[in-house]
């Protein structure tokens, strides 16, 4: 092992040690009666940014909320083609076999995965070298286009409708999964869009009537 990885195990294993007396004990009959299952009301869909933790920035217990990240919180639309459906996968254990009664997508400010759908930077490269990413937010191209003509493709102001047309590309996905749109209509489940401003720390919920976020105060 190296240096750098060593350094990095002590980190995690530090937190851990906390995490078993601070955490862990004072709650150890929440984690017994865990060990019977869980019963989580909200699924949320968030970006693998590590500045965007949704236990943190909602503040739950473990149980509460059954979360998906991925390069931004996307969820790709309903296909049954061969490959391996991670997302869906997630998606359908929580509606069908969990019952959630919310799924809230989270997209956040200063997304690299975002930005780069934007950009198109990574089109082209090779699996492994950036392949993997321009294809999944290729998901994004057709958002995308009007955003890029009216926006430009940098800068904030541009990046940020990127960050948000992608929140509303990824609740329009879940509508094309059967089970989804069956529950939403009978009132079964929610969909909700939401942004999180790493700048200033501030969570935003969109309005599905005006398709706006709007400050959670
Ligand atoms: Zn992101």
């Amino acid at each position: 092992m190296t240096e750098a990885s060593d350094r990095v195990l002590d980190h995690l294993l530090d937190g851990y040690r906390r995490f078993r007396q601070t955490g862990w004990t004072p709650n150890r009959e929440r984690w017994e009666s865990l060990r019977e299952g869980q019963q989580p009301e909200v699924m949320i869909i968030a970006c693998s940014d590590s500045r965007v933790d949704p236990s943190q920035i909602f503040d739950v217990d473990p149980g509460e909320i059954f979360v998906v990240r991925n390069v931004a919180a996307l969820v790709p639309p309903f296909e049954n083609t061969p490959g391996h459906h991670g997302v869906s996968a997630a998606l359908e254990f929580a509606v069908q076999v969990l019952k959630v009664k919310e799924v809230v997508v989270m997209g956040h400010g200063m997304c690299g995965g975002c930005k780069a759908a934007l950009t198109q930077e990574l089109h082209g490269n090779e699996p492994g070298e950036g392949g993997f990413v321009a294809n999944w937010i290729s998901l994004l191209d057709e958002a995308r286009a009007p955003v890029a003509d009216e926006f430009g493709t940098e800068g904030r102001p541009a990046e940020k409708q990127m960050e948000q047309a992608a929140v509303k590309v990824s609740l329009d996905n879940l509508m094309t999964f059967p089970c989804v749109r069956r529950k939403v209509k009978n009132g079964e489940l929610t969909l909700r869009g939401a942004y999180f401003a790493i700048s200033d720390g501030i969570l935003h919920l969109m309005d599905s009537e005006t398709g706006k976020f709007e400050a959670v105060s």
